[in-house]
């Protein structure tokens, strides 16, 4: 069976990969898609739907949507959308819209405070529906963007996993479309007719500014260097713990310490004394100097 075109070819292979090289679908899964109708939800419903009528393993999917409560939600087109293709929905209303509301501090933004909500709320559904795997829409863009952010403003290298397993061991969020990015998901949607909806809250649509000016920086660096975010994602999986500053990673590096420190003691040195070019001005000639023939 073929695929519908160049572009889902395209994505099939992306999602393919990164199924293969994080397992994050196995034989007899049950995935649930976070389906919100952003264009990313829906491209990421889609493709997991093509592979899984021709994928060699058997899994079946439930699309989950979390409503905020927000006033203006156009559920009914998921819903809808869903209903057309054969696809099992699955509805949960909140008042996480409500939440944020009182606890939110005025001029903060509310999206990382409304991630781990409705993570929370994902959490809790998945068990009721006997999911076992939790699948999210970030794609390759999300991915290099917190790592920028964090890179940046937080102080940390890190991005997200393409799968992870939660805190008590009973939940496993993956992340399929790591390798698409946000313009082929994009242009997947509008090719698959799905009505993407808003979230209708009031941040909908409003990135944060340090979010605005790492997307504006990726594209003025992609102006220049065409294969940039292909190099960022492939950083990601290309880390190397010994050119990194982090302790914890290179344990051989507080052993280097201890017997710099060791040695230190040995020669007597104050501790501010730089040790190398001490020790090396106490070193005895091991051999005569070389002196050149005249
Ligand atoms: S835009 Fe609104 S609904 Fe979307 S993540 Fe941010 S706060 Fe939540």
């Amino acid at each position: 069976m073929g695929y519908a075109s160049p572009l889902e070819t395209r994505l099939a292979k992306k999602v393919t990969r990164a199924i293969t090289e994080y397992q994050l679908v196995e034989d007899g899964d049950r995935v649930m898609v976070g389906l919100s109708g952003g264009k990313d939800s829906w491209a990421l419903m889609q493709m997991l739907d093509v592979l899984r009528e021709r994928a060699p393993i058997d899994f079946s999917i439930v699309a989950v949507n979390v409503d905020s409560g927000y006033e203006g939600y156009q559920y009914q087109q998921v819903a809808d959308a869903c209903r057309a293709r054969g696809w099992e929905l699955h509805r949960e209303s909140t008042t996480i819209g409500a939440v944020i509301e009182d606890v939110l501090e005025p001029g903060a933004t509310p999206c990382s405070l409304c991630a781990r909500l409705r993570r929370g709320v994902l959490y809790r559904v998945a068990d009721q529906v006997g999911a076992t795997k939790i699948a999210l829409g970030h794609h390759l863009d999300d991915f290099i963007e917190t790592l920028l952010l964090n890179l940046f403003f937080a102080g940390a290298l890190k991005a997200m996993p393409a799968r992870l397993v939660s805190d008590n061991e009973r939940h496993v969020v993956i992340r399929p479309l790591v390798y698409v990015t946000e313009a082929e998901a994009r242009a997947y949607t509008r090719e698959r007719e799905l009505p993407v909806i808003g979230c209708c809250c009031p941040a909908c649509g409003d990135l944060s500014l340090q979010r605005q000016r790492v997307k504006r920086l990726i594209v003025e660096l992609e102006r220049e260097h065409p294969a940039v975010k292909s190099s960022m994602i492939r950083a990601l999986g290309n880390v190397m713990p010994r050119h990194l500053l982090d302790r914890r990673l290179n344990p051989s590096a507080d052993l280097r310490s201890e017997l710099g420190a060791h040695l230190a003691a040995v020669a007597d040195l104050a501790p501010e004394q730089p040790l190398i070019p001490v020790l090396t001005s106490r070193l005895a000639p091991v051999s005569p100097p070389f002196v050149l023939p005249k």
